[in-house]
């Protein structure tokens, strides 16, 4: 992996760096991100929210209720609709704001390694996780998870 990261949409109308090394890679196998991704999960990095920044491009901002309850603000391009990050979230220290970035937006994800995974339960049974990986039915106090990640 190289910093910064780079990436953008499909169609190049949205472009961003991030300028530190992610702390998470994990996937999620909910309902939602099945929905969205039209395949059997979403895959995600995470990094603090200063380290992204968008290089090109206004996104568009569309807002749905998770399974989790809360709000997510998902950043998609107006042009091609490729979903790219969501809107940051607060950190389990005051003032540390989270940032997701799909995985699959990077210009290189060959490095990209999951080691959780979230709402199993809805997983499709024919993906089998590796073995020693962190997983979670549901998903766990996300705050507190990330940050537990990020002093490792
Ligand atoms: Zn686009
Ligand atoms: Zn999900």
């Amino acid at each position: 992996m190289k910093l910064p990261l780079t990436g953008g949409c499909l169609c190049g109308a949205l472009r961003y760096e991030i300028s530190e090394a992610p702390s998470t890679t994990y996937t999620c196998h909910c309902t939602d991100c099945q929905h969205l991704t039209s395949s059997a999960f979403s895959l995600a990095i995470t990094v603090p929210d200063g380290a992204f920044r968008l290089t090109k491009g206004e996104p568009r901002l569309v807002q749905k209720i998770a399974d989790s309850g809360r709000v997510v603000t998902r950043w998609v391009c107006s042009e091609c609709g490729c979903w790219l990050t969501s809107s940051p979230q607060p950190g389990a220290r005051p003032g540390a704001m989270i940032r997701r970035v799909r995985g699959g937006t990077l210009d290189d994800n060959s490095w990209l390694k999951p080691t959780a995974h979230f709402w199993t339960r809805s997983k499709q049974p024919w993906v089998v996780l590796p073995e020693g990986a962190e997983v979670f039915a549901t998903q766990p106090d996300l705050d507190e998870f990330f940050e537990s990640n990020r002093s490792r």
